[in-house]
């Protein structure tokens, strides 16, 4: 019998990927979000509508289950996440809380919690030649946003229920996760996602003036969604217990984030730096421990994974731009 496994957040981008690729090997995938899934059609054996701040919903949701992968989140990109910190603290924890009490109550064995980079203390990102962050950088904790204290407080959760209970807990600490089917407008989109997007509709419309948020100087590492999928999969099977990085080492600046999606549009871009979040000034990660556990690190280039997310993103917007145009003229 397949082992049957619940992925929370199978409505989104990165739970939406995995739940594919889960059953792609094999595994009864148990797919559970507020929302039904976007872009794809749907990858699991059964999939729920719940509420997972909901108690009666997360004991749902985990009946039967042997192992999860716990995704669901309320978030967003930098636009989001320093807008609404009641509403995310609120909900994440609601989240997690209940959905690891009720995999433990339920006798799940394995339980992989999905942290971000963002709980790095602030005070070790004020550069944008930043030192990349090493696991065990993450304390003293001062993260930058509710959303990062939030995963903080969880990844304690789920280690003192590792220690207590006895439920084998996984924690990945993901740094910008990108690809094709993940949110690229409406506000919760991230930078990668924006990016593209922006180029693509300079590209169709013919204005090609870009706006950037900040000087475009702040840093980041950007990993492709397929290399996220197969680093998931290997620590979840892997012995190693501690918070673990997941993410590329290659940092550059918002401006050649830019600059390489222009290349891959084929088109000059203006750029036009307006006020706007920005998050930390600058973010890397550190592999080192990535390559020692998995023996393993992302491989998919930054220009192959923005190459095939502008694709797809191109499409999204030549659809809309043509939607647009039957509304005006109907
Ligand atoms: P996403 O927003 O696409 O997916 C999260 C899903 O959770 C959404 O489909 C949403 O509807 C669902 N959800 C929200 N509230 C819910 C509720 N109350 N009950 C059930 N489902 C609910 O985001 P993603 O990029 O796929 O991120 C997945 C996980 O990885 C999240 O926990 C996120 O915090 C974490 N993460 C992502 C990144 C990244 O770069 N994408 C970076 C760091 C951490």
């Amino acid at each position: 019998m397949a082992t049957k496994v619940l992925v929370t957040g199978a409505g989104g981008f990165i739970g939406s990927h995995l739940a594919a690729s889960l059953k792609q090997q094999g595994y009864h995938v148990r797919g559970v979000d507020i929302k039904e899934p976007e872009y794809e059609v749907r990858s699991c054996d059964e999939f729920r509508l719940l509420d997972l701040r909901r108690w009666e919903n997360c004991v749902e949701a985990t009946k039967g289950i042997e192992e999860v992968y716990g995704l669901a989140a309320d978030m967003g990109g930098m636009g989001f996440i320093s807008a609404h910190h009641s509403q995310i603290l609120y909900n994440n924890a609601m989240i997690n809380f209940q959905t690891l009490e009720a995999a433990h109550q339920a006798g799940v064995k394995r339980y992989l919690y999905s942290s971000s980079a963002c709980i790095y203390p602030e005070y070790k990102q004020t550069e944008t030649n930043v030192t990349p962050l090493r696991e065990e950088d993450a304390y003293p904790a001062a993260p930058q946003d509710a959303y990062g204290w939030e995963k903080l407080i969880t990844e304690r959760l789920c280690t003192h229920y590792r220690e207590d209970y006895g439920i084998e807990t996984r924690i990945v600490r993901f740094h910008n996760i990108f690809g094709p089917n993940g949110t690229w407008d409406g506000g919760r989109e991230k930078a990668p996602a924006a990016m593209c997007r922006k180029i693509a509709h300079a590209k169709l419309t013919g204005n090609h003036e870009i706006e950037i948020w900040g000087d475009g100087e702040q840093t980041r590492s950007f990993c492709y969604i397929d290399d996220c999928v197969l680093g998931i999969a290997k620590l979840m099977r892997s012995d190693y217990r501690e918070p673990l990085n997941l993410g590329q080492d290659r940092m550059v600046t918002i401006n050649e984030l830019a600059d390489i999606v222009a290349r891959i549009a084929n088109i000059r871009i203006t750029k036009k730096h307006v006020a706007g979040p920005q998050g930390v000034r600058g973010r890397n990660s550190d592999n080192t421990r990535l390559r020692a556990v998995l023996k393993w690190e992302p491989e998919i280039s930054l220009e192959e994974g923005l190459r095939r997310t502008y694709l797809w993103i191109e499409k999204q917007v030549r659809d809309q731009l043509r939607t647009d145009r039957v509304a005006a003229s109907a």
